[in-house]
């Protein structure tokens, strides 16, 4: 079966971890330095990154150090991970859930728009699947109603849109570390910002002490170890090269599926690929069952209930776009490990099981 998602882990990884071990040093230390400054350099063109222990602890300390409370609304996706509403959430301010559009499953814009009010404070583009969100558009409309923006780049590693890395847009912007993202420090989330969020999150993530002892601030332990920042400098340097070939896969699939709507890219953007996602007509689960049994290709839903009908929050909302990509989509190995006979063997699994109109 070819796995939908495979973390890349071997011997530099192995090595890393056994360095850092045999040191005796094991918690936040020089490596968890090393890493932000590489990532930072790598990643969001310099600018500050902090590390932390996951993806969702990197947003949670970012709407944090940004100030959010209760009362405020930040205007989010509902087509997206729990996590991004969550985080808003668990600072007390209210997730405003607002539909997609419909070519790239990111933030409408116009619907993000209409859905300002007093209170909102900021706006949250998810660049789902390694999309950029529409940031021209977003920027503008935070920069005329007085907003922030806060990114979940949890997915989008190194995407750009107009030739500018996704996690320089605004206030802050939180990338994932878990083992199925573009890279990995097995756990760790990463947070890019200006230097007065990185202070707060610094402080955030390490019970509100800059000196020991002396809290400045209420605060958490959402520190990265020098062990998971270890491996996630070895995968840094192999990020450039493993996102070459997610987007040679996806060309791939590009050019050789049929009879299914495959992914298309804004002219503004480079996609890196998280997931390869395709629209089916029809019933899903049937399509991803023949996949599977008749042609040992997996497959993903991401995500098969839109936050706002998620039991945590459950909103009488309206999303079209959002309900149908619910119901359509499914994401297709892209992965990097994927050898010339597994994407031979992804194409004709697609094409037979959707002309057989499943
Ligand atoms: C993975 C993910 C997160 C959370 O990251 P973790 O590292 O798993 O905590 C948040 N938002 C989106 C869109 C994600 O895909």
């Amino acid at each position: 079966m070819i796995p939908p998602a495979k973390p890349i882990l071997g011997e530099d990884e192995r090595a890393a971890v056994d360095r850092v071990i045999a040191s005796g040093m094991v918690a936040q230390g020089p490596e968890v330095a090393a890493f932000e400054q590489e990532f930072a350099d790598q990643v969001v063109g310099g600018r500050r990154c902090v590390a932390v222990n996951s993806g969702t602890s990197g947003q949670h300390l970012g709407l944090l150090a940004a100030g959010l409370s209760a009362g405020d609304e930040v205007i989010v996706p509902s087509f997206t991970f729990a996590a991004t509403a969550n985080t808003v959430a668990l600072t007390g301010a209210t997730p405003v859930f607002v539909d997609i559009e419909p070519d790239y499953f990111c933030l409408d814009p116009r619907a993000v728009e209409a859905a300002i009010t007093e209170r909102t404070r900021g706006i949250m583009p998810v660049h789902l699947y390694g999309h950029p969100a529409n940031m021209t558009e977003l920027v503008a409309i935070a920069d005329k109603h007085g907003l922030e923006i806060y990114e979940d780049a949890a997915q989008a590693h190194a995407a750009t849109w107009q030739g500018k890395p996704v996690g320089t847009f605004g206030v802050f912007a939180m990338f994932s570390l878990y083992p199925t993202k573009n890279m990995t420090s097995i756990e760790g989330g990463m947070v890019a910002c200006d230097d007065e969020i990185a202070r707060m999150v610094r402080l955030l993530r390490n019970q509100g002490m800059e000196k020991v002892y002396e809290n400045e601030v209420v605060g958490l332990n959402n520190r990265m170890t020098d062990v998971h920042a270890a491996v996630g400098r070895v995968q840094l340097t192999k990020l450039k090269g493993w996102t070459e070939t997610r987007q040679r896969n996806a060309a791939f699939l590009d050019a050789n599926l049929a009879n299914v709507v495959v992914p298309p890219v804004a002219p503004e953007a480079t996609h890196v690929y998280h997931q390869y996602t395709i629209r089916v007509d029809g019933d899903r689960d049937r399509f991803r069952q023949a996949l599977a049994d008749e042609h040992g290709v997996g497959s993903g839903v991401y995500y098969p209930i839109p936050n706002h009908r998620l039991p945590s929050f459950r909103r009488e909302l309206d999303l079209p776009e959002t309900e149908r990509a619910a119901g359509q989509v499914i994401s297709l190995p892209v992965h990097p490990s994927l050898s010339s006979a597994d994407l031979d063997q992804i194409v004709h699994a697609v094409n037979t099981v959707a002309k057989a109109g499943a």
